[in-house]
C-alpha cells in the first residue's frame, strides 16, 4: 500500500476524534466513506491556546486495534479496510506537508496494536523525531493510551504541545457496557498523572505539554443525559484542570452492536453541549441553572443555553446597560465578555443609547428584548412562550 492509500484510510479513520474545531463539520456520518470530515487529505482546523486557528494533519498511526469498543468503527471486529503508518511515514508526511504550507501541525491518534506500551512508544517517537531530527516547531497534539506505562506517557508529553486522554463515555457503567476493555479508574489515573506533570513543569518553567491536556466524550451512544455529561466534564475540569472537553456525537457504524442506538443524536446536541460547557467555564453558570430535571436533564435544541436560561428567568430582565451589574449583563443573550466590558467602560462617560450598544455587539437584536438603554425599553411584555417562539426566528427579532 503506498503512502497516499494509507493516508486515505487513516485520515478517514481519524475523523471521529473530536479534538479539533472541525468536529462539528458536516459529512461525519460513519457510513458515508470518503476522506476526512473536512476537505483535503485529513487536514482539519483547530484553535491553539493563544486563539490562532491552525491547519492540522489529522490522522491515525493505525486503525488496527486490539480493543473492541462497540461505538468505534476501528474496533477489532469491524470489517473496515485497515492500514498502518510507520513512524517514519508520519514524520515524512508531516514534514512534507509543513514545508508545502498545507499544515501548521499534527494531530495523531491510534488504534492499539501489539500492546498499549508499544503503541504509545510509536506515538511518542513520531513527536520526538519531528522535534529532534527535523526541528519541527509546529503544533503537535498526541492522543495517549491510558493503559500505557506512565513513563511512556510522560516521555510523549516532553515533545507534544497538547496531550489528550479520552474519557470516551461519561459514566463508568456505560464504559463497562460499551468498552469493556477500558477502565475508568485507569483513565482517571492517567489524567491525574498528566495533570501533576503539567503542573510541575509549569512551576519549574519546563516544557511539558504546554497546551495542557484535553479529553473527548462520546455523546448519544448511551442514555446519559446532558446534565450527567456536563457534571462529568465539570468534575474533570475541577480535578485535572483540563484545557478542553470535546464532545463528539456518536455516529452509527456498519454492523453495529445491538447495544448501540440505531441513529445518531442530532449534531445540535453536540453544539449545545459546547455552548453549555463554555457558560460553565467562563460565565459562572451552574449546571442546575443550565439544565434542570424539568427538562429531563437535556439541553434545549431550539435555542442556546444562555438564551434558554434568560427565557426561563424573564423576571430578572430587562437589565439596564447604564446601571445593571456586570454579572447580570453577562447573562444577557447576545452579550459576551468583551461587549460587557466595553459597555461598562463606556457608561462611565455617557448614558448609552441603543445605537451605542449596537456598535459594541453584533447580536444586538438578540439582546434587545433583555436590555434597557437610554432610549430603548423592550416594547412588548412578551411571556416566555411568545418570546421563545420569536427568538427561534431571528428575522422577527427586530420587531420586538
Ligand atoms: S481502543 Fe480506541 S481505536 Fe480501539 S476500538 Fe476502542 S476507541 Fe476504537
Amino acid at each position: 500500500m503506498d503512502l497516499f492509500q494509507k493516508l486515505k484510510i487513516l485520515a478517514d479513520a481519524a475523523k471521529y476524534d473530536a479534538s479539533c474545531a472541525s468536529s462539528g463539520a458536516p459529512k461525519r456520518a460513519a457510513r458515508a466513506g470518503g476522506l476526512g470530515s473536512t476537505t483535503g487529505a485529513g487536514i482539519c482546523h483547530a484553535y491553539t491556546p493563544d486563539g490562532r486557528c491552525v491547519s492540522l494533519l489529522k490522522i491515525l498511526l493505525t486503525n488496527y486495534c486490539l480493543f473492541d469498543c462497540a461505538y468505534c468503527i476501528n474496533r477489532r471486529s469491524s470489517n473496515v479496510p485497515r492500514a498502518r503508518f510507520s513512524v517514519d511515514d508520519v514524520v515524512t508526511l508531516t514534514v512534507e506537508f509543513y514545508k508545502r504550507n498545507y499544515i501548521e501541525g499534527l494531530f495523531l491518534s491510534s488504534g492499539i496494536i501489539r500492546s498499549a506500551d508499544y503503541t504509545m512508544e510509536q506515538l511518542m517517537l513520531v513527536a520526538k523525531k519531528l522535534r529532534r531530527d527535523h526541528g519541527f516547531a509546529g503544533y503537535i497534539h498526541l492522543k495517549t493510551i491510558p493503559e500505557a506505562s506512565p513513563w511512556l506517557i510522560e516521555q510523549a508529553g516532553l515533545w507534544a504541545d497538547r496531550m489528550s486522554i479520552n474519557l470516551e463515555l461519561p459514566t463508568d457503567a456505560s464504559l463497562k457496557r460499551l468498552a469493556p476493555e477500558k477502565d475508568s479508574a485507569t483513565i482517571s489515573a492517567a489524567m491525574g498523572q498528566m495533570h501533576e506533570r503539567i503542573a510541575e513543569a509549569r512551576e519549574e518553567r519546563r516544557r511539558f505539554s504546554p497546551a495542557g491536556q484535553s479529553t473527548q466524550v462520546i455523546v448519544g451512544a448511551d442514555a446519559t443525559t446532558d446534565a450527567d455529561i456536563l457534571s462529568a466534564s465539570a468534575g474533570l475540569y475541577d480535578r485535572f484542570k483540563l484545557s478542553r472537553v470535546y464532545y463528539s456525537a456518536f455516529s452509527p457504524i456498519d454492523h453495529a452492536s445491538a447495544l448501540l442506538p440505531p441513529s445518531a443524536p442530532p449534531l445540535a446536541r453536540e453544539h449545545r453541549l459546547y455552548q453549555a460547557d463554555w457558560l460553565l467555564r467562563h460565565y459562572e453558570f451552574s449546571i442546575d441553572e443550565i439544565v434542570t430535571t424539568a427538562d429531563d436533564g437535556m439541553l434545549s435544541l431550539d435555542v442556546d443555553p444562555k438564551l434558554d436560561w434568560a427565557l426561563k428567568n424573564r423576571g430578572k430582565f430587562p437589565v439596564c446597560v447604564n446601571t445593571g451589574p456586570r454579572e447580570m449583563l453577562l447573562r444577557v443573550p447576545g452579550l459576551g465578555k468583551k461587549a460587557v466590558d466595553k459597555i461598562i467602560s463606556a457608561r462611565r462617560h455617557t448614558r448609552l443609547r441603543a445605537a451605542d450598544v449596537q456598535r459594541l455587539t453584533r447580536a444586538f437584536n438578540r439582546a434587545a428584548s433583555f436590555l434597557v438603554t437610554a432610549d430603548h425599553h423592550p416594547a412588548r411584555k412578551l411571556d416566555e412562550a411568545n418570546l421563545r417562539a420569536r427568538m427561534t426566528k431571528p428575522q422577527q427579532l427586530a420587531l420586538l
